[in-house]
């Protein structure tokens, strides 16, 4: 039994990392370590209520092109649901 070599907080049996640590390695693959560094080093050098506007502003143009991207997808495909 060895402890997660990321968080170093929870025991790992089989895999290499902890539930909570394959998560944000999850992340990592799908936005890039260099973004996901950047949100977090640009939140939480933040108190916690300027960190609620700032997880609205980092993440609000990603959400809106991810929305825009699946409504052209909807559309294309002749699948759109207003
Ligand atoms: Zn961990």
């Amino acid at each position: 039994m060895i402890t997660c070599p990321v968080c170093c907080s929870e025991y790992v049996f089989v895999s290499s990392l902890c539930p909570s640590c394959v998560k944000v390695k999850h992340y990592m693959s799908c936005y890039s370590r260099e973004r996901v560094i950047s949100i977090l080093d640009n939140v939480l050098s933040r108190t916690e209520d300027k960190q609620d506007n700032k997880i609205k502003l980092e993440i609000k143009e990603e959400i809106e092109n991810k929305q825009y991207n699946l409504r052209n997808k909807q559309i294309k495909r002749g699948t759109e649901t207003n």
